[in-house]
């Protein structure tokens, strides 16, 4: 096999047989070995025009990454990638690498697995070093909500000098990310990265709720200077159809909570899971790991191809025991206190929308009934907003969260940011987005300039030293 072959031929990371990796949680995903790790970065063509790059919504500089691994220079492959990506030990199990889609490789079918060398970056690189704050500024700023939109402006903020609180209703921090099933994530990885955190002034006051305990304005008056809601789209969707709240009935989101906190969940021995997104592909893939006799079935009202679930996660499903019903729509649950059948519409396929996705349309008279005794509602989540002043102008978008109307996230309320995102990545990049807005508004309010990004390791090596043929970062500290 001559060099030029070996770059169609992607290295994939060994993967639990679905046999026995659906009788408990382990991790279904491996990693590289070191070796492996080198040949598969050694694909890479160091593109002078990084699409991968452009895709992160972070802009992680994934291809010097690679670069660095390709050498075998794991340390300094680590310090890259945690210099721009503080949640790089959970995003290199869970983003769905948005980079990897734009990647030169993937016309051939073949992308470079960038996130699995991210994880190798960090397996085999000895970063050692914690971030770094700026002078601190005496101007604190309280952060509502500890997900990664949160974690990310928290981060950025406190790089900058700015002390942070960081308020949440729950007991953990990490926001959604906590219900991501530990077969994909075994759940100590977001702990590995707030180590890093360790030097800066920032304060978790956790099991505190926006809207109960106090308010966005409450925050101004008690003398934080600025306040990011990042309380992203935690409160349950269902689908207003008759029978939705009998008994029997879990939301997804709960659910996938409770079995990551090891809380007693009782399913029955016919589950149907409602919805066809990544909540819902998780809610299966637990259900079936934690009721090994029961039948789980998934239903989703358009097809595979349409599902807004990710290809990689669809995948890892179908050897998993799981009925797939596509086109099929919830129209009403049966049951008298508790469910007993799940009763769908029939749909097909009609012309694409104005987003250019394929509409369905329910055929006439053709209905499914499943018999049922648990039914798990995956069909999306939006944010509670109870006890926030209609002052904030706070608008909620298509995916739940809310967000401020002005730019930069900015709300009508002087101050007051508010944002979130569709996945770990983008959560994080509009929480850099609002720390820079906040940055903006707290320097202009102390007659100084704005800063950009400083460097996370200003006591650390320097940075690296790229390959040969490497025109530089997309961003630069
Ligand atoms: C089961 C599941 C699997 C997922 N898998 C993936 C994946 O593999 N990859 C990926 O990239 N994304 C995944 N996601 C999506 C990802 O987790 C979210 O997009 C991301 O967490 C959103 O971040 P956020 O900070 O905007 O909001 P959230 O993560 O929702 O964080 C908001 C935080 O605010 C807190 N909060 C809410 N209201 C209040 C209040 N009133 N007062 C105080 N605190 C409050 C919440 O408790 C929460 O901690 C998954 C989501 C789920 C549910
Ligand atoms: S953070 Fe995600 S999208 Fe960005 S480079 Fe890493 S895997 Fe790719
Ligand atoms: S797009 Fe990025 S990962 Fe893909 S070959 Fe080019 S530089 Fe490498």
């Amino acid at each position: 096999m001559t060099a030029a072959d070996s770059r169609y031929l992607r290295i994939e990371v060994p993967e639990e047989r679905p046999k026995e990796r659906i009788a408990d949680f382990r991790e279904v995903l491996h990693s590289y070995t070191r070796e492996e790790a080198m040949l598969e970065a050694q694909r890479c063509l160091q593109c002078a025009l990084p699409f991968c790059v452009e895709a992160c919504p972070i802009t992680q500089d994934c291809r010097g990454y690679i670069g660095l691994v390709a050498d075998g220079r794991f340390d300094e492959a680590a310090r890259l990638t945690l210099r721009e990506n503080p949640l790089a030990t959970t995003l290199c199990k869970v983003c769905y690498h948005y980079c990897e889609d734009a990647c030169v490789m993937k016309g051939r079918g073949v992308p470079i697995a960038i996130r699995h060398l991210k994880r190798a970056a960090l397996e085999f690189g000895d970063a050692g070093l914690e971030y770094v704050p700026s002078a601190p500024k005496d101007q604190r700023v309280a952060v509502i909500g500890a997900g990664p939109a949160g974690l990310m402006a928290a981060w950025e903020l406190c790089l900058r000098g700015y002390p942070v609180t960081v308020f949440e209703k729950q007991t953990a921090v990490g926001g959604q990310a906590g219900a991501i099933p530990h077969y994909r994530m075994p759940n100590h990885e977001l702990l590995i990265d707030l180590q890093r955190f360790q030097r800066f002034d920032l304060t978790f006051v956790t099991d505190r709720t926006a809207g109960v305990d106090f308010t966005p304005e409450s925050l101004l008056d008690e003398g934080y200077r600025a306040v990011f809601v990042s309380i992203g789209a935690s409160k349950a969707g269902y689908p207003g159809i008759p029978g939705e709240h009998l008994g029997g009935v879990i939301p997804a989101l709960d659910f996938l909570y409770d079995v990551n906190q090891g809380r007693p969940v009782v399913l029955g021995k016919r589950i149907v899971v409602v919805g066809g997104g990544d909540v819902a592909v998780d809610s299966v893939r637990t259900a079936r790991r934690i009721s090994p006799g029961a039948t789980v079935a998934m239903a989703y009202r358009r097809t595979r191809e349409e599902s807004p679930a990710g290809e990689e996660e669809i995948r890892e499903t179908e050897p998993e025991r799981i009925d797939f019903h596509w086109l099929l729509s919830p129209v009403r649950l049966e049951g008298a206190e508790r469910v007993e059948a799940a009763v769908f519409q029939q749909m097909e396929l009609a012309a694409p929308d104005a987003s250019g996705r394929r509409a369905v349309k329910p055929v006439p008279d053709a209905f499914l009934r499943l018999e049922c005794d648990t039914v798990i509602m995956a069909v999306g989540e939006k944010a509670d907003l109870t006890g926030f002043s209609g002052a904030l102008g706070l608008k909620i978008g298509t995916k739940g969260w809310p967000e401020g109307s002005r730019p930069g996230y900015a709300t009508e309320l002087a101050g007051v940011f508010a944002a979130g995102g569709r996945s770990v990545v983008h959560a994080m990049a509009a929480g850099t987005k609002a720390a820079e807005s906040i940055d903006a508004y707290l320097a202009a309010k102390a007659g100084r300039s704005a800063l950009p990004r400083p460097d996370p390791f200003a006591e650390g090596p320097p940075p690296p030293v790229f390959p040969e043929g490497y025109s530089g970062p997309v961003w630069k500290p």
